[in-house]
């Protein structure tokens, strides 16, 4: 992994969410609080603004140094867990040099798992866990099978999309959507859509890299 990357990311990542925003609120507001496009435009602003402070350093530093800005700016239920995402890449990434790619689903896939534990949540729960463990599945079965990248990439979006979609027929046992019971159906997890645009965004990235 390289920072440079990780710069061009949160940029890309940025964009995206501010896109977002009319989506991200309205479902939020139907079986949430309403905050949650603010939750991200906030961390993202913050990532934004480290630019500098990121450019010179290894990447898990960087990772380390984002999670814990994310940890203090995201706020709500979501910063957290996001936050936690981060921080395990950061760990993984200081153990040893991740650069294959086979290595950076591993990577994420122990983010994801991180991300369960700090918020005892699992699949078929309605949040953004039902975008990212079917990608972390996809990541390391595509890699481990020594998948071509740009096959890799499309069969996360793949993954990620078919995830978020799944939340809609879903009731919510974590989160403030919970409390809605069986009012929640027909509507999708915001951070399950969050999760799913901003990983299309990155493997997006990632596909033209691999086209230069
Ligand atoms: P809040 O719920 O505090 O207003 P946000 O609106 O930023 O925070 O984030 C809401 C999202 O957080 C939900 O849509 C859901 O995807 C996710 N979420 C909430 N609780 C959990 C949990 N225990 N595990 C995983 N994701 C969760
Ligand atoms: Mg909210």
């Amino acid at each position: 992994m390289r920072t440079e990357f990780i710069l061009e990311a949160i940029a890309a990542v940025n964009e995206a969410v501010l896109n977002s925003e009319a989506e991200l609120e309205s479902l939020d507001r139907e079986i949430g609080d309403g905050d949650h496009f603010i939750n991200l435009k906030r961390g993202c602003a913050a990532l934004l603004a480290m630019r500098d402070e990121l450019a010179p350093l290894p990447p898990a530093d960087a990772l380390q140094r984002i999670g814990m800005k994310l940890l203090s700016t995201i706020g709500g239920a979501s910063g957290p867990l996001i936050a936690t995402f981060f921080m395990t890449m950061a760990k993984v990434e200081k153990a040893g040099d991740i650069s294959s790619l086979a290595e950076i689903a591993a990577a994420f896939h122990a983010s994801v798992e991180a991300i369960k534990q700090r918020g005892k949540a699992d699949a078929g729960e309605k949040t953004m866990l039902d975008t990212l463990i079917p990608v972390a599945d996809t990541f390391s079965r595509l890699t481990a099978a020594d998948a071509d990248p740009v096959q890799v990439f499309d069969a996360i979006q793949q993954a990620a999309e078919q995830g978020m979609l799944s939340t809609k027929d879903m009731i919510a046992t974590k989160g403030r959507a919970a409390f809605l019971g069986e009012r929640a159906i027909g509507h999708i997890d915001p951070g399950a859509r969050s999760s799913q645009i901003i990983i299309h965004t990155i493997t997006e990235l990632a596909k033209q890299h691999q086209a230069a």
